[in-house]
């Protein structure tokens, strides 16, 4: 996976990293995700539209992946 632009699913109304992409069940913040509607990549939809969880967290892991909101 490209570290710098992870995968993001839209479940319900909120996009989440997930590093297995569509196969995830659990997001990078540790949500269960049940209403998976489509996915795509942090730097198409643009970070601040992404779990602010999610990003904190994956920026504890890759502090230089994308310009912190
Ligand atoms: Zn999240």
């Amino acid at each position: 996976m490209d570290e710098n632009n992870p995968v993001v699913i839209l479940d319900g109304e909120t996009w989440h990293i997930a590093e297995n992409g569509r196969s995830s069940k659990i997001a990078h913040c540790g949500k269960k995700m049940t209403n998976q509607r489509t996915h795509s990549r942090v730097s198409t939809i643009g970070v601040a539209h992404v779990c602010k969880n999610c990003v904190r967290r994956y920026l504890e892991d890759f502090p230089n992946a994308f310009p912190q909101p």
